[in-house]
């Protein structure tokens, strides 16, 4: 049984970005410049869903606008809310997919101050965002160490 969630939760979606679909060994870590709250703290890359917009869709949006990059979309990494969205406080619902680079080479251009790709064994030597750590556990046990 899904969690129970708030009424209407602002829907956000994120991508677990990785070297390898099939058998990741890298996930990348992005450092959050604001709100000043959440400033400092590492996420996984991504940001609300507009209106009448598909999450993965989204996805595409996000990912173009904050680190440059176009990205093929691999499996949803599921979580305990409808539709495998992970809670986000009480307000935010995220879907998160698995997603490699196709075209660039991500750079914080929005939204971020630094990126870094962790492999299994660095996972959480930053300080990831409450909301994202459950996620990040989550993937821990799919990454392949190299
Ligand atoms: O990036 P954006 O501000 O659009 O994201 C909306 C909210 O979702 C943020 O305020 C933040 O609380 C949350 N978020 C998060 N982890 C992510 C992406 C977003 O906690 N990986």
């Amino acid at each position: 049984m899904p969690l129970d969630e708030p009424n209407d939760p602002v829907e956000v979606v994120a991508a677990a970005l990785v070297d390898d679909l099939a058998e990741p060994t890298r996930l990348l870590a992005a450092r959050r410049t604001e709100p000043p709250a959440l400033a400092g703290g590492w996420e996984l890359p991504g940001g609300k869903v507009d209106p009448g917009e598909e999450a993965v869709e989204a996805l595409h949006r996000e990912l173009r606008e904050e680190l440059g990059v176009e990205v093929a979309v691999g499996d949803r990494v599921d979580g305990p809310l409808a539709r495998g969205r992970w809670p986000l406080g009480t307000a935010y619902a995220m879907t998160v997919h698995l997603a490699v680079v196709t075209e660039g080479t991500p750079e914080p251009i929005e939204d971020h101050d630094a990126l870094r790709w962790l492999t299994a064994e660095d996972l959480y030597a930053v300080p990831w965002l409450p909301g994202d750590l459950p996620i990040v556990d989550a993937l821990a046990a799919r990454m392949a160490v190299p």
